[in-house]
């Protein structure tokens, strides 16, 4: 395993937002944290990048025990930092620089935006990107150091479906490339798609930690039946038979 957490719990002030969750992380997988607004998924996620302090547990990220070798921790994780942490004037190659000098890097900026399709905005300010694009330019920072684990934190969200399926590719593409992705999501569709397995969080708790299908298995197995007959298609497949798989020149 390349991520073993035990028993973490977080504070703030008198309130419990992780309640002693444990949970492991296989090399080379796709884990997702899934749960409602508020279930501790972001704060887990923070821990384990070394930018939030934890409350109590234990926490090894490669290896490294996160109390006694941060550092080292760093070195070998991509955190995807929200769009609103880059400076908007900065060209894409020019803030791509700016962290491959924080990193101690030398990168060949186009190489990398090549790996997220931006190749032809690399002289383009970073503010002018539509939302897609803001993401795949994240996704690409996160890889500058060549991390063994990527944290992704909701990176689809408020996507069109093109960018959002154009995403999911990028994500399949940096595991195929043997790295281990760490990520949050509130599409179900998305989890079931990207995610080897999934823990389930709930105020605080890992309420079911499984692979999807096994899940969706142990639901039906409990009895469950969906109340309407499902079609073998919805309004997203509508959606995207219609106006295609490519991205358009907003994404
Ligand atoms: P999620 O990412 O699953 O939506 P978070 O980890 O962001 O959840 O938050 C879990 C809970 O902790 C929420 O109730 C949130 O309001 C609270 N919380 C998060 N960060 C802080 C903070 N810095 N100070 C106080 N409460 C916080
Ligand atoms: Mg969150």
């Amino acid at each position: 395993m390349i991520i073993d957490v035990k028993e973490l719990c977080k504070t703030y002030g008198s309130y419990e937002a992780v309640k002693g969750i444990s949970f492991q992380v296989n090399q080379g997988e796709i884990f997702g944290l899934l749960g409602p607004n508020g279930a501790g998924k972001s704060t887990t996620l923070e821990i384990m990048e070394t930018l939030r302090t934890k409350t109590s547990g234990e926490v090894k990220i490669g290896g490294f025990d996160l109390d006694k070798s941060p550092n080292q921790i760093k070195q070998i994780i991509g955190v995807q930092l929200q769009t609103s942490g880059f400076y908007p004037s900065l060209k894409l190659f020019e803030l791509i620089e700016l962290f491959a000098g924080l990193y101690n890097r030398k990168i060949d900026p186009i190489n990398l935006l090549k790996k997220v399709n931006l190749e032809d905005k690399a002289k383009s300010e970073y503010k002018s990107l539509s939302g897609g694009q803001k993401q795949r330019f994240s996704i690409a920072t996160t890889l500058i150091n060549d991390p063994k684990i990527i944290f992704l934190d909701e990176p689809t969200t408020g996507l069109d479906p093109q960018a959002r399926r154009n995403l999911w590719d990028l994500i399949l593409e940096i595991r195929s490339l043997g790295a281990t992705v760490v990520i949050t999501t509130h599409y179900m569709d998305e989890a079931e798609v990207l995610c080897d397995r999934v823990a389930i969080m709930d105020a605080g708790k890992i309420i079911a930690l499984d692979k999807p299908e096994k899940l969706i298995d142990q639901l039906l197995a409990s009895g469950f039946e969906k109340q309407k007959e499902t079609k073998g298609a919805n309004l997203e497949d509508v959606f995207i038979n219609l106006t295609g798989h490519e991205l358009r020149q907003g994404s």
